[in-house]
Protein backbone atom coordinates (compact mmCIF):
# COMPACT_ATOMS: atom_id res chain seq x y z
CA UNK A 1 0.00 0.00 0.00
CA UNK A 2 1.12 3.30 -0.96
CA UNK A 3 0.51 5.93 1.28
CA UNK A 4 0.54 9.89 -0.51
CA UNK A 5 -0.16 12.34 2.04
CA UNK A 6 2.87 15.26 2.74
CA UNK A 7 2.11 14.11 6.90
CA UNK A 8 3.10 10.38 5.67
CA UNK A 9 0.61 7.94 7.75
CA UNK A 10 -3.07 7.80 7.73
CA UNK A 11 -5.23 6.97 9.81
CA UNK A 12 -9.07 5.74 9.01
CA UNK A 13 -11.74 5.82 10.59
CA UNK A 14 -14.88 3.38 9.56
CA UNK A 15 -17.99 5.95 10.46
CA UNK A 16 -20.06 2.45 9.04
CA UNK A 17 -18.33 0.02 11.71
CA UNK A 18 -18.58 2.56 14.50
CA UNK A 19 -22.94 2.74 13.16
CA UNK A 20 -22.76 -1.01 13.80
CA UNK A 21 -21.41 -1.23 16.83
CA UNK A 22 -23.73 1.27 18.22
CA UNK A 23 -26.62 -0.66 17.05
CA UNK A 24 -24.85 -3.79 18.44
CA UNK A 25 -24.94 -2.51 21.72
CA UNK A 26 -28.38 -0.80 21.10
CA UNK A 27 -29.50 -4.81 21.07
CA UNK A 28 -28.07 -6.18 23.69
CA UNK A 29 -29.20 -3.12 25.64
CA UNK A 30 -32.95 -3.22 24.31
CA UNK A 31 -34.82 -2.35 27.38
CA UNK A 32 -32.28 0.77 28.22
CA UNK A 33 -31.59 3.79 26.20
CA UNK A 34 -28.02 3.74 24.61
CA UNK A 35 -25.98 6.50 25.03
CA UNK A 36 -23.01 6.81 23.15
CA UNK A 37 -19.42 8.07 25.19
CA UNK A 38 -17.78 10.95 22.80
CA UNK A 39 -15.04 12.10 25.23
CA UNK A 40 -11.23 12.64 24.38
CA UNK A 41 -11.79 13.69 20.79
CA UNK A 42 -14.65 10.21 20.49
CA UNK A 43 -11.36 8.19 21.66
CA UNK A 44 -9.32 9.50 18.95
CA UNK A 45 -11.55 9.10 16.17
CA UNK A 46 -12.78 12.63 15.84
CA UNK A 47 -15.71 13.91 18.12
CA UNK A 48 -18.05 15.75 15.31
CA UNK A 49 -17.52 12.63 13.15
CA UNK A 50 -18.25 10.07 15.51
CA UNK A 51 -20.62 12.30 16.92
CA UNK A 52 -22.77 12.49 13.67
CA UNK A 53 -22.11 9.49 12.82
CA UNK A 54 -23.86 7.86 15.96
CA UNK A 55 -26.60 9.98 16.04
CA UNK A 56 -27.28 8.85 12.25
CA UNK A 57 -27.24 5.67 13.43
CA UNK A 58 -29.36 6.32 16.33
CA UNK A 59 -27.98 7.98 19.69
CA UNK A 60 -29.27 11.27 21.24
CA UNK A 61 -27.76 11.06 24.75
CA UNK A 62 -24.03 12.06 24.66
CA UNK A 63 -21.76 12.02 27.17
CA UNK A 64 -18.41 14.18 27.40
CA UNK A 65 -15.67 14.77 29.85
CA UNK A 66 -15.81 18.75 29.65
CA UNK A 67 -17.60 21.76 28.40
CA UNK A 68 -15.31 21.98 25.19
CA UNK A 69 -16.78 18.88 24.08
CA UNK A 70 -20.00 19.20 24.97
CA UNK A 71 -19.85 22.50 22.51
CA UNK A 72 -18.24 20.45 19.91
CA UNK A 73 -20.92 17.94 20.28
CA UNK A 74 -23.56 20.67 20.50
CA UNK A 75 -21.73 21.95 17.18
CA UNK A 76 -22.53 19.01 15.63
CA UNK A 77 -26.02 18.05 16.91
CA UNK A 78 -28.64 20.44 17.87
CA UNK A 79 -30.76 17.84 19.12
CA UNK A 80 -28.81 16.10 21.02
CA UNK A 81 -28.89 15.38 25.03
CA UNK A 82 -25.27 15.97 26.12
CA UNK A 83 -24.20 15.57 29.68
CA UNK A 84 -20.81 16.64 31.07
CA UNK A 85 -19.44 13.96 32.95
CA UNK A 86 -16.59 16.13 34.88
CA UNK A 87 -19.75 17.48 36.31
CA UNK A 88 -20.39 21.86 36.81
CA UNK A 89 -16.59 23.73 36.33
CA UNK A 90 -16.50 26.57 38.44
CA UNK A 91 -18.03 29.17 37.04
CA UNK A 92 -18.86 27.81 33.85
CA UNK A 93 -22.86 27.66 34.87
CA UNK A 94 -24.05 30.29 32.16
CA UNK A 95 -22.12 28.43 29.53
CA UNK A 96 -23.60 25.37 30.52
CA UNK A 97 -27.18 26.91 29.77
CA UNK A 98 -26.25 29.07 26.52
CA UNK A 99 -25.07 25.24 25.37
CA UNK A 100 -27.39 23.67 26.78
CA UNK A 101 -25.38 20.93 28.69
CA UNK A 102 -26.49 18.65 31.47
CA UNK A 103 -23.07 18.75 34.01
CA UNK A 104 -23.42 15.64 35.85
CA UNK A 105 -23.75 16.60 39.34
CA UNK A 106 -20.99 15.07 41.66
CA UNK A 107 -20.63 17.59 44.77
CA UNK A 108 -22.56 19.87 47.40
CA UNK A 109 -20.48 22.87 45.81
CA UNK A 110 -21.69 22.09 42.19
CA UNK A 111 -25.09 21.52 43.31
CA UNK A 112 -25.46 24.70 45.25
CA UNK A 113 -23.66 26.40 41.83
CA UNK A 114 -26.26 25.18 39.50
CA UNK A 115 -28.94 25.57 42.05
CA UNK A 116 -28.19 29.36 42.13
CA UNK A 117 -28.30 29.21 38.98
CA UNK A 118 -31.52 27.80 38.13
CA UNK A 119 -33.05 30.00 41.31
CA UNK A 120 -31.82 33.29 39.03
CA UNK A 121 -32.78 32.39 35.97
CA UNK A 122 -36.46 30.88 37.36
CA UNK A 123 -35.78 27.85 35.31
CA UNK A 124 -34.95 24.15 35.98
CA UNK A 125 -32.13 23.12 34.16
CA UNK A 126 -31.64 19.62 33.46
CA UNK A 127 -28.46 17.93 34.99
CA UNK A 128 -27.72 14.28 36.56
CA UNK A 129 -26.53 13.22 39.53
CA UNK A 130 -23.37 11.17 40.30
CA UNK A 131 -23.41 9.01 43.34
CA UNK A 132 -20.45 7.32 44.06
CA UNK A 133 -20.71 3.51 45.12
CA UNK A 134 -16.94 2.47 45.74
CA UNK A 135 -14.68 4.30 42.99
CA UNK A 136 -13.85 7.00 44.97
CA UNK A 137 -13.47 9.49 41.95
CA UNK A 138 -16.34 11.68 41.45
CA UNK A 139 -19.64 11.26 42.74
CA UNK A 140 -21.35 12.41 46.55
CA UNK A 141 -20.59 9.81 49.00
CA UNK A 142 -23.65 8.18 49.74
CA UNK A 143 -24.20 9.68 53.02
CA UNK A 144 -24.76 12.89 51.62
CA UNK A 145 -27.77 11.46 49.83
CA UNK A 146 -30.49 12.20 52.45
CA UNK A 147 -29.16 15.93 52.18
CA UNK A 148 -29.35 16.04 48.37
CA UNK A 149 -32.66 15.02 48.34
CA UNK A 150 -34.04 17.72 51.33
CA UNK A 151 -32.58 20.40 49.35
CA UNK A 152 -34.05 19.38 45.91
CA UNK A 153 -37.74 18.63 47.49
CA UNK A 154 -37.53 21.93 48.64
CA UNK A 155 -36.73 23.86 45.50
CA UNK A 156 -38.75 21.50 43.88
CA UNK A 157 -36.24 20.22 41.81
CA UNK A 158 -35.67 16.82 39.75
CA UNK A 159 -32.34 16.10 37.87
CA UNK A 160 -32.63 13.96 34.60
CA UNK A 161 -30.97 10.78 35.90
CA UNK A 162 -28.54 9.58 38.77
CA UNK A 163 -25.92 8.16 37.94
CA UNK A 164 -22.59 5.58 38.98
CA UNK A 165 -19.79 4.42 37.79
CA UNK A 166 -17.84 1.17 38.03
CA UNK A 167 -14.94 0.30 39.05
CA UNK A 168 -14.37 -3.28 37.94
CA UNK A 169 -16.31 -4.29 35.11
CA UNK A 170 -13.83 -5.72 32.88
CA UNK A 171 -13.60 -8.16 35.33
CA UNK A 172 -17.42 -9.39 35.35
CA UNK A 173 -16.87 -11.46 38.38
CA UNK A 174 -15.12 -9.04 40.55
CA UNK A 175 -17.48 -8.77 43.37
CA UNK A 176 -17.49 -5.09 43.71
CA UNK A 177 -19.51 -5.36 41.10
CA UNK A 178 -22.13 -6.74 42.96
CA UNK A 179 -21.30 -4.23 46.18
CA UNK A 180 -21.49 -1.38 43.66
CA UNK A 181 -25.19 -2.24 41.93
CA UNK A 182 -26.04 -3.08 45.51
CA UNK A 183 -25.45 0.40 46.92
CA UNK A 184 -26.79 2.14 43.65
CA UNK A 185 -30.04 0.54 44.46
CA UNK A 186 -29.85 1.60 47.51
CA UNK A 187 -29.58 5.37 46.16
CA UNK A 188 -32.52 4.96 43.43
CA UNK A 189 -34.57 4.16 46.43
CA UNK A 190 -33.90 7.31 47.88
CA UNK A 191 -34.86 9.00 44.33
CA UNK A 192 -38.04 7.09 43.37
CA UNK A 193 -39.12 7.54 39.25
CA UNK A 194 -35.68 9.28 38.31
CA UNK A 195 -34.36 7.30 35.47
CA UNK A 196 -30.51 5.49 36.52
CA UNK A 197 -27.13 4.67 34.69
CA UNK A 198 -24.82 3.01 35.98
CA UNK A 199 -23.41 0.79 32.90
CA UNK A 200 -19.98 1.95 30.52
CA UNK A 201 -19.12 -0.64 27.92
CA UNK A 202 -18.02 -3.91 30.39
CA UNK A 203 -21.29 -2.87 32.34
CA UNK A 204 -23.69 -2.97 29.70
CA UNK A 205 -22.10 -6.54 28.53
CA UNK A 206 -21.81 -8.26 32.47
CA UNK A 207 -25.73 -8.74 31.81
CA UNK A 208 -29.65 -6.98 32.54
CA UNK A 209 -29.00 -5.87 36.20
CA UNK A 210 -26.58 -3.12 35.40
CA UNK A 211 -28.89 -1.33 32.21
CA UNK A 212 -31.54 0.26 33.90
CA UNK A 213 -32.87 3.21 31.99
CA UNK A 214 -29.73 4.14 29.97
CA UNK A 215 -26.14 2.94 29.31
CA UNK A 216 -22.93 4.35 28.50
CA UNK A 217 -20.90 2.65 26.24
CA UNK A 218 -17.71 4.20 25.60
CA UNK A 219 -14.60 2.16 24.19
CA UNK A 220 -16.57 -0.89 22.85
CA UNK A 221 -18.32 1.52 20.73
CA UNK A 222 -14.74 2.42 19.24
CA UNK A 223 -13.94 -1.19 18.59
CA UNK A 224 -12.20 -1.69 21.87
CA UNK A 225 -12.23 -4.92 24.47
CA UNK A 226 -14.38 -3.80 27.43
CA UNK A 227 -14.12 -7.01 29.07
CA UNK A 228 -10.99 -8.96 29.81
CA UNK A 229 -10.19 -12.49 28.95
CA UNK A 230 -13.28 -12.69 26.65
CA UNK A 231 -13.42 -12.91 22.81
CA UNK A 232 -13.78 -8.95 21.93
CA UNK A 233 -17.31 -9.13 19.40
CA UNK A 234 -17.08 -5.33 18.34
CA UNK A 235 -16.15 -4.71 14.77
CA UNK A 236 -12.94 -2.97 14.15
CA UNK A 237 -12.95 1.02 13.71
CA UNK A 238 -9.34 2.39 13.88
CA UNK A 239 -6.49 1.64 11.18
CA UNK A 240 -3.42 3.07 10.95
CA UNK A 241 -0.75 3.10 8.12
CA UNK A 242 2.67 4.58 8.42
CA UNK A 243 5.29 5.04 5.54
CA UNK A 244 8.38 3.27 5.49
CA UNK A 245 11.46 5.41 4.45
CA UNK A 246 14.31 3.29 4.23
CA UNK A 247 15.28 -0.28 4.42
CA UNK A 248 18.71 -1.50 5.08
CA UNK A 249 21.12 -4.32 5.91
CA UNK A 250 22.86 -4.73 9.14
CA UNK A 251 25.17 -7.66 10.76
CA UNK A 252 25.51 -9.59 13.16
CA UNK A 253 26.43 -7.91 16.73
CA UNK A 254 26.08 -4.74 15.40
CA UNK A 255 23.20 -2.65 17.75
CA UNK A 256 19.85 -1.01 16.91
CA UNK A 257 18.84 2.35 18.48
CA UNK A 258 19.09 4.74 21.53
CA UNK A 259 21.18 3.29 24.30
CA UNK A 260 22.14 0.14 22.36
CA UNK A 261 19.64 -1.60 24.26
CA UNK A 262 19.26 -4.55 21.13
CA UNK A 263 21.81 -6.10 19.06
CA UNK A 264 21.29 -8.52 16.20
CA UNK A 265 22.06 -12.38 16.59
CA UNK A 266 21.90 -12.87 12.63
CA UNK A 267 22.46 -10.67 9.86
CA UNK A 268 19.05 -9.12 9.32
CA UNK A 269 17.28 -6.29 7.40
CA UNK A 270 15.39 -3.42 8.61
CA UNK A 271 12.74 -1.04 7.68
CA UNK A 272 12.78 2.34 9.14
CA UNK A 273 9.38 3.59 9.78
CA UNK A 274 8.07 7.30 10.03
CA UNK A 275 6.57 6.78 13.50
CA UNK A 276 7.66 7.07 17.19
CA UNK A 277 6.25 8.26 20.72
CA UNK A 278 5.09 11.65 18.95
CA UNK A 279 2.84 9.79 17.38
CA UNK A 280 1.14 7.75 20.13
CA UNK A 281 3.64 5.27 19.71
CA UNK A 282 4.43 4.20 23.24
CA UNK A 283 8.59 4.04 23.84
CA UNK A 284 7.15 0.95 26.43
CA UNK A 285 6.86 -1.08 22.92
CA UNK A 286 10.80 -0.96 22.24
CA UNK A 287 12.32 -4.51 21.93
CA UNK A 288 15.28 -5.10 24.00
CA UNK A 289 17.22 -8.59 23.97
CA UNK A 290 15.11 -9.47 27.28
CA UNK A 291 11.73 -8.27 26.13
CA UNK A 292 9.84 -8.17 23.19
CA UNK A 293 8.35 -5.08 21.92
CA UNK A 294 5.36 -4.35 19.60
CA UNK A 295 4.81 -5.31 16.26
CA UNK A 296 3.46 -3.92 12.87
CA UNK A 297 2.84 -5.20 9.92
CA UNK A 298 4.53 -5.26 6.66
CA UNK A 299 3.69 -6.68 3.64
CA UNK A 300 1.36 -8.54 5.60
CA UNK A 301 3.16 -10.40 8.09
CA UNK A 302 3.92 -8.66 11.93
CA UNK A 303 7.19 -8.04 12.03
CA UNK A 304 8.99 -7.16 15.69
CA UNK A 305 9.84 -3.48 16.90
CA UNK A 306 13.92 -3.73 17.56
CA UNK A 307 15.84 -1.20 19.71
CA UNK A 308 14.16 2.14 21.23
CA UNK A 309 11.24 3.60 20.21
CA UNK A 310 12.50 6.53 19.08
CA UNK A 311 10.57 10.15 18.91
CA UNK A 312 9.69 10.21 15.14
CA UNK A 313 10.92 6.36 14.45
CA UNK A 314 11.02 2.79 14.80
CA UNK A 315 13.33 0.24 13.67
CA UNK A 316 11.54 -2.74 12.29
CA UNK A 317 12.94 -6.24 11.68
CA UNK A 318 11.98 -7.53 8.39
CA UNK A 319 14.57 -10.00 8.12
CA UNK A 320 11.57 -12.73 7.91
CA UNK A 321 10.34 -11.32 4.81
CA UNK A 322 13.15 -12.63 3.00
CA UNK A 323 12.86 -11.74 -1.29
CA UNK A 324 9.65 -9.44 -0.34
CA UNK A 325 11.35 -6.45 0.10
CA UNK A 326 9.25 -3.51 0.62
CA UNK A 327 9.69 0.34 -0.84
CA UNK A 328 10.01 3.51 0.78
CA UNK A 329 6.82 4.90 1.00
CA UNK A 330 5.23 1.78 1.40
CA UNK A 331 2.72 1.86 4.55
CA UNK A 332 3.55 -0.16 7.46
CA UNK A 333 -0.02 -1.05 9.48
CA UNK A 334 0.35 0.14 13.21
CA UNK A 335 -3.37 -0.68 13.72
CA UNK A 336 -5.58 -2.78 10.93
CA UNK A 337 -6.68 -6.22 10.58
CA UNK A 338 -3.59 -7.96 12.02
CA UNK A 339 -2.76 -5.87 15.16
CA UNK A 340 -5.99 -4.39 16.79
CA UNK A 341 -5.07 -1.66 19.57
CA UNK A 342 -6.23 -4.25 22.26
CA UNK A 343 -2.61 -6.24 20.96
CA UNK A 344 -0.62 -2.91 20.62
CA UNK A 345 -2.10 -1.87 24.33
CA UNK A 346 -1.06 -5.45 25.44
CA UNK A 347 2.59 -5.41 23.99
CA UNK A 348 3.13 -1.91 25.60
CA UNK A 349 1.84 -2.78 29.19
CA UNK A 350 -1.21 -0.57 29.02
CA UNK A 351 -4.96 -0.47 27.70
CA UNK A 352 -6.17 0.10 24.30
CA UNK A 353 -8.39 3.06 25.56
CA UNK A 354 -4.77 4.55 26.23
CA UNK A 355 -3.50 3.12 22.58
CA UNK A 356 -6.86 5.04 21.00
CA UNK A 357 -6.54 8.38 23.12
CA UNK A 358 -3.17 8.52 21.87
CA UNK A 359 -4.03 8.70 17.74
CA UNK A 360 -2.58 12.69 17.67
CA UNK A 361 0.46 11.95 15.77
CA UNK A 362 1.58 13.00 12.46
CA UNK A 363 -0.98 11.53 9.88
CA UNK A 364 -3.92 12.64 8.06
CA UNK A 365 -7.79 11.37 9.22
CA UNK A 366 -9.69 9.86 6.90
CA UNK A 367 -12.84 8.54 7.16
CA UNK A 368 -14.90 5.81 5.57
CA UNK A 369 -18.15 3.91 5.22
CA UNK A 370 -20.30 6.93 5.97
CA UNK A 371 -22.77 5.21 8.75
CA UNK A 372 -25.46 6.50 6.66
CA UNK A 373 -24.70 10.17 7.60
CA UNK A 374 -27.01 12.07 5.99
CA UNK A 375 -26.17 14.70 2.91
CA UNK A 376 -24.69 18.18 4.10
C1 LIG B 1 -15.50 6.95 30.21
C2 LIG B 1 -16.74 6.66 30.97
C3 LIG B 1 -17.70 5.77 30.44
C4 LIG B 1 -17.44 4.91 29.22
O1 LIG B 1 -16.59 3.86 29.62
P1 LIG B 1 -16.11 2.69 28.62
O2 LIG B 1 -15.37 1.77 29.51
O3 LIG B 1 -15.22 3.37 27.63
O4 LIG B 1 -17.31 2.11 28.01
C5 LIG B 1 -18.91 5.65 31.11
N1 LIG B 1 -19.16 6.34 32.25
C6 LIG B 1 -18.25 7.19 32.78
C7 LIG B 1 -18.57 7.90 34.05
C8 LIG B 1 -17.01 7.36 32.18
O5 LIG B 1 -16.10 8.18 32.74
Amino acid sequence: MALTSGLGGQLSIDLGALARNWRALDKVSAGALTGAVVKADAYGTGITMASKALHAAGARFFFVATPDEGMAVRAALPDAHIFVLNGLYPGAANLYVRQNLMPVIASVAMLEEWLAKCLERNEAYPSAFHFDTGINRLGFRLNEAGYVRERIQALGYAPQMLMSHLACADQPNHEKNRTQLALFGSVMAQFPGIPASLANSAGLMTGRDYHFQMVRPGIALYGGRAVTGRKNPMAPVVTLHVPIIQVKEARTGETVGYNASYSLSRDSRLAIVAHGYADGFFRSLSGSNARPGGKVAIRGKLCPVVGKVSMDQIVVDITELGPNIPEPGEGAEVLGALIGADDQADAGGTIGYEVLTSLKGRYSRNYVGDGNLPQG
